[in-house]
């Protein structure tokens, strides 16, 4: 089975799903945890390229072909190769963040289905949004202090934005599931749990 998280930066699905990869792991089942953007050696080098460098480096355009690059090499080195030894992959981001970041964001929504449908054309089984309120997602995500804060630093309005076309997606296809991320980390982590089994049953 193949699965995503997805949400708005600080929403928790990073925490969420290393809990989901190790309760999985608990039960006996192999799991690949992995993440975009990055997620194989050249995918890492792209993210390295786009989130450590200069913001204004890349255009809206080459951006997105930056990113979809990486997840090309993504499917390729880590995703597919997992699927085939019959692992569940979990990956912390897919398609839908660049449907969200370069797509609504960078107003390029109908390149980013074209670029996807060309190159990459697949979906995961299940897809968890992480829902939570941009100013609380904000502040965790400043409050982390990391070195690619150039995403977090869009501010509110943006954070906003993004929220409302995860929840927009979200109600186009079945495949995505909104989790409310404002409850306590085990009670999510619970529900998406069983979520998860009943997908693989
Ligand atoms: O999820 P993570 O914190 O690793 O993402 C790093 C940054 O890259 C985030 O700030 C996120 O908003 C941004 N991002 C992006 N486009 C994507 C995926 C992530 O701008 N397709």
């Amino acid at each position: 089975a193949f699965l995503s998280f997805e949400g708005i930066d600080g929403s928790g699905k990073s925490t969420q799903s290393r809990l989901l990869a190790q309760s999985l792991r608990d039960l006996g089942h192999p799991v690949t945890l992995t993440r975009e953007p990055g997620g194989s050696a050249g995918a890492e080098e792209i993210r390295a390229l786009v989130l450590q460098g200069d913001p204004d480096r890349w255009s809206a355009e080459t951006e997105l072909l930056l990113f979809t690059a990486a997840r090309r090499d993504h499917l390729e080195k880590t995703i597919r190769p997992a699927l085939a030894r019959g692992e569940i992959v979990i990956t912390d981001r897919f398609a839908d963040s660049t449907r969200m970041y370069q797509g609504l964001r960078g107003n390029l929504a109908s390149t980013v289905n074209s670029l996807h449908d060309l190159m990459i054309g697949t979906e995961p089984d299940l897809t968890f949004l992480v829902d939570l309120d941009p100013e609380t997602g904000l502040s965790r995500a400043l409050g982390r202090n990391g070195t690619e804060q150039r995403f977090e630093d869009m501010g509110l309005a943006v954070q906003k934005q993004m929220r409302a076309g995860f929840l927009a997606l979200a109600a186009l296809h079945p495949r995505i599931r909104i989790i409310d991320g404002a409850r306590d980390p085990a009670t999510i982590a619970a529900e998406i749990l069983s979520l998860t089994l009943a997908q693989l049953s």
